[in-house]
């Protein structure tokens, strides 16, 4: 299909079947684009697609983002529907809290896989059509586990923290081709990610360590995002923005 500029800007949010994913799909349809989610849980994202509504400002493609032939697939079904890529929020992610010790290497690279190679493959597929466009911004949802290191967090840190560097890296890359790549590092966040990993331990210690005193909200992690893909941030690349209620900040150890 040609490239048809009278037609709304798109987005395509990695992990958007639910939590934080999702939010950022709300977030960009409320601000007039069309959305196309990725996600490998088919069933949430079928639920996802109904919740959403906005018929046909919304792709929903079923993909495993650690796998390049399926990130290749859904690249190519984007730019069938669409015909074109604007930004793209690498959201994809998935946590295993355990010391090195008992960290298994198939953990590691499940880990890895969706954190790390995920973010890559969807930028090299999704910047290519960006390309096209000349111009569009990327924003990689990292982690404050990328900025302190912890006894629990060997594979996940380590992949956030590469993404906050992967960052860095695409940012001057794509920079030539007016494409702009920053990261968000949420703070905790109520979704069912946390439930799986925040023991009551952590929780409690995080509502210790956070200036705020409480968790974040999905949709606040969405602002931020949308405040970076936004024209308000022209001049932001490469950046990493902790949307953590000062947890940072603080300079306090991770639980
Ligand atoms: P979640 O587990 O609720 O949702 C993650 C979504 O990603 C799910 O729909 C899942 O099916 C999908 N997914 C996982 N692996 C995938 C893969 N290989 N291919 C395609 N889809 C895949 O998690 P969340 O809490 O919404 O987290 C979203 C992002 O925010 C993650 O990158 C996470 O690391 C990061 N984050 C979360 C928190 C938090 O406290 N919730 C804090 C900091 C950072």
């Amino acid at each position: 299909m040609p490239v048809d500029n009278t037609h709304p800007p798109v987005a395509v949010v990695t992990g958007a079947a639910r939590g934080i994913g999702l939010a950022i799909a709300q977030w960009f349809l409320a601000h007039g684009h069309r959305v196309a989610l990725l996600d490998r849980d088919a069933a949430t994202l079928d639920t996802a697609v109904t919740t959403l509504g906005h018929g046909d400002a919304v792709l929903a493609l079923h993909c495993d983002v650690s796998d390049p032939a399926q990130v290749e697939s859904a690249a190519q079904a984007v730019q069938a529907r669409f015909g074109r890529v604007d930004a793209l929020v690498n959201n994809a992610g998935v946590a295993i809290f355990k010391p090195v010790q008992q960290t298994s290497f198939a953990e590691w690279r499940e880990v890895m896989g969706t954190n790390l190679d995920g973010a890559f493959l969807c930028s090299q597929a999704f910047g290519a059509l960006m390309s096209k466009e000349q111009g569009g911004a990327i924003v990689n949802i990292a982690s404050i586990s990328a900025l302190r290191a912890s006894t629990l967090r060997v594979a996940y840190g380590t992949s956030k923290a590469a993404l906050v560097h992967l960052t860095k890296q695409l940012a001057v890359e794509f920079g030539n081709a007016g494409i702009r790549v920053n990261t968000v590092c949420p703070g905790p966040v109520e979704t069912e990610m946390a439930k799986l990993v925040h023991s009551v331990a952590i929780r409690s210690d995080y509502y210790d360590a956070i200036p705020l005193g409480r968790y974040g909200t999905v949709e606040e992690i969405a602002e931020a995002v949308g405040f970076l893909c936004s024209a308000q941030a022209a001049f932001v690349n490469g950046q990493f923005l902790a949307v953590d209620g000062g947890f940072d900040a603080a300079g306090v150890g991770l639980p």
